[in-house]
């Protein structure tokens, strides 16, 4: 059945069409412009008379939302002594419940402020791929990889049985790949043998890079392109400590890199050379990171953050504008997951979309919609999101999943993992 969303606002470029309207047809945007005049045969779909702006689904280029019961937790603690003495010891009591109840509260949070998409790196990947086939969200899922304990070898079986059994499902809106976590836990004869089976499988590689200090002088980029890891689409997390060459080494190998600012300045491992990537060209998107790094899963705040703080870093105030920001929160994700139907809002595109109020005062009057949005906006403008032409978003509740079920349960477990 054919729906069609009108009397809308539209995000175009750089400008704003009004009275516009949607047309969906089988998860795609079948036409959309100004007033149709074709409504036979169509399901209208109620946005309960608001003006409202439709702007592409964000895409959160870097999460691990299985870390929901971790939100909190080490706050404030210097980063090794965060990630091995508090999250990893906490990580090791989560069940496959727990992660498929904190993949659940990730993802309300992330359609709440507009997400439709994410690239995720955790673990238990039934659990993870459970819990989005039944949120309704499009998701890159890579099981975090580390070859530093017992399950040498299990970990990378794991990952390519998950690869055979639900790459491709969900009517496409599941993806996986593999999720090496960085060089200082995974070795070079490691990383060689993900890369070369990521190559054979044409899947997504998704890692930690240069995230922190300490790494800056542990590798260079051009050393992991030798070993093959950049021969497949990649997704590279962080590059706080990314120098000239290995700005260059991204650029030759068309690696995306996933921007966090608020994980990056919370952790104190500084400012990534952001702006010196975007003038040479690299593809940068933006993540939020776990919510025990940043803690929220909120990329408007990450764009404000994105513009904010490499002018403030380059005494630049041209700096990622916010015509940039935006972009890589949106079409720049869509690339750097190689899927070129996401991430703008046009006709052939899967219709995943995000709604905003036009009258919640912090955008009003919303006459320079980009600006509007990166430096007056923020998540809780969203009313509706959705994927596939499906709401998965909608005044406040998830029309697919049952919300309290849920919360109760996972409260449940969260009071007994900090007994
Ligand atoms: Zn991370």
């Amino acid at each position: 059945v054919k729906k069609i969303i009108d009397n809308i606002h539209i995000l175009k470029d750089e400008t704003i069409i009004e009275n516009g309207f949607i047309e969906i047809e089988d998860g795609i945007i079948s036409n959309i412009g100004e007033s149709s005049n074709n409504k036979a045969n169509t399901l209208a779909l109620d946005l309960k008379g608001k003006r409202i702006l439709a702007i592409p689904g964000m895409i959160n280029s870097h999460t691990h939302s299985g870390m929901a019961a971790l939100k909190g937790a080490g706050d404030d603690l210097p980063f090794e002594q965060w990630l091995f003495q508090t999250i990893i010891p906490l990580e090791e009591q989560l069940d496959d419940e727990m992660i498929y109840l904190s993949t659940m509260i990730s993802q309300m949070e992330m359609a709440r402020n507009g997400i439709t998409t994410f690239v995720d790196m955790y673990m238990m990947l039934d659990s993870i791929i459970k819990a989005v086939d039944e949120f309704g969200m499009r998701a890159y899922i890579c099981r975090g990889l580390q070859d530093d304990s017992l399950e040498d070898g299990q970990r990378l079986q794991k990952n390519i049985k998950a690869y055979e059994k639900y790459h491709g499902t969900a009517n496409g809106r599941i993806s996986v790949g593999f999720g090496p976590h960085s060089p200082y836990l995974c070795s070079k004869e490691y990383l060689k043998k993900i890369a070369d089976v990521a190559q054979e499988l044409n899947a997504l590689i998704h890692i930690h890079l240069k995230e922190s200090q300490k790494e800056s002088h542990q590798y260079t980029f051009r050393e992991l392109a030798n070993i093959g890891l950049f021969n497949t689409q990649t997704i590279a997390a962080h590059c706080v400590y990314a120098d000239s060459d290995d700005i260059q080494v991204l650029k030759e190998f068309n690696v995306s890199v996933a921007h966090n600012p608020s994980s990056n300045l919370k952790l104190a491992n500084g400012i990534a050379p952001i702006e010196k990537m975007h003038q040479e060209g690299v593809n940068v998107c933006l993540g939020t990171d776990s919510v025990s790094s940043n803690n929220s899963l909120d990329l408007f705040k990450e764009m404000l953050l994105a513009s904010l703080i490499h002018k403030g870093e380059t005494k630049d105030p041209q700096a990622i504008p916010a015509t940039v920001s935006f972009k890589m929160a949106t079409s720049n994700g869509a690339n750097a997951v190689g899927q070129k139907n996401i991430g703008l809002l046009e006709k052939g595109m899967r219709a995943d979309i995000a709604f905003l109020d036009m009258d919640n005062i912090n955008l009003f009057p919303l006459i320079r919609p980009i600006s509007n949005i990166v430096y007056s906006g923020r998540g809780s403008d969203v009313i509706a999101t959705m994927v596939d032409g499906d709401f998965i978003y909608y005044f406040g509740t998830y029309p697919k999943i049952n919300e309290e079920a849920i919360k109760k349960q996972f409260m449940e477990k969260y009071v007994k993992l900090y007994k």
